[in-house]
């Protein structure tokens, strides 16, 4: 089944002027790992919070896990958030005053996680990220790769029907880079859907099953188009 499914979506700010984004009909299967590429202000950021419930379409649905949610209340669209979406985006948010443990674990409190269940899964996702050896250790002592991967644990702690990763190797080193790459190609393996906006070609080409192209806010180019119902 589909895990996004914009129609006819478009998102103005202002009231003037071409739409920043579409009009846009997209679906996302459940399991695929769709990268966004495009230049600067071809409406990446745009489809990303419209998806992730941070911003409203103008007009259109926007329909994730099964929720319609263009039109769900803050308070909804919060919780939608908590328990749906995973977001790692490109400068980490990290708290530098908590634990990598701490870190992770935290969306899963929030979301009323009893502590050894929260504990349970962060050890687990700090295992398969090869961060464990930090679990104590504060994020201001790792390197921005492992940063990276915390963030990405963070994310993943809800288990979100879906993942969205904003530029997740943009500040990061070669090697660094590599190490994200593979972990978002272990995620996808593993059945993850995914989002992933990225400039950077060979992470599309090598992490994503589906790559959409942006130029002024329409697709103009899907490698892996499906059909239009
Ligand atoms: P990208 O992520 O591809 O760089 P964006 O989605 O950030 O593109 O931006 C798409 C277009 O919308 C750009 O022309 C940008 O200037 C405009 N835009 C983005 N956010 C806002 C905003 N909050 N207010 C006004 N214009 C915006
Ligand atoms: P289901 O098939 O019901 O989605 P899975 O056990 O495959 O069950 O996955 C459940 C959730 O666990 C996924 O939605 C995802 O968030 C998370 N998950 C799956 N694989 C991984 C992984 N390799 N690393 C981190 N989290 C994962």
């Amino acid at each position: 089944h589909q895990v996004i499914e914009l129609k006819g979506v478009s998102k103005r700010y202002g009231s003037s002027g071409a739409p920043a984004l579409g009009p846009l009909t997209l679906s996302v299967a459940k399991g695929e790992a769709l990268a966004v590429t495009g230049p600067s202000g071809s409406g990446k950021s745009t489809l990303l919070n419209l998806v992730a419930g941070l911003d409203r379409p103008t007009e259109g649905a926007v329909t994730v896990a099964g929720r319609r949610i263009d039109r769900l209340s803050e308070y909804a669209l919060a919780r939608f958030r908590r328990e749906y979406i995973g977001m790692a985006f490109q400068f980490f948010n990290l708290l530098d005053d908590l634990t990598v443990t701490d870190n992770i674990q935290l969306p899963a409190q929030l979301a009323g996680t009893g502590r050894r269940e929260a504990a349970a899964r962060a050890g687990e996702l700090m295992e398969m990220l090869g961060i464990h050896k930090h679990a104590r250790a504060y994020p201001g002592r790792l390197s921005g790769g492992e940063r990276q991967r915390v963030a990405v644990a963070r994310a993943l702690v809800n288990r979100p029907a879906l993942l969205l990763a904003d530029e997740p190797t943009g500040a990061l080193d070669t090697a660094s880079a590599h190490g994200v790459r593979d972990l978002l190609v272990d995620l996808h393996r593993a059945g993850q859907t995914i989002v992933l906006v990225t400039h950077d070609l060979t992470l599309a080409q090598e992490c994503a099953s589906r790559t959409i192209h942006l130029v002024d806010g329409h697709v103009a180019l899907d490698t892996c188009a499906r059909a239009v119902r």
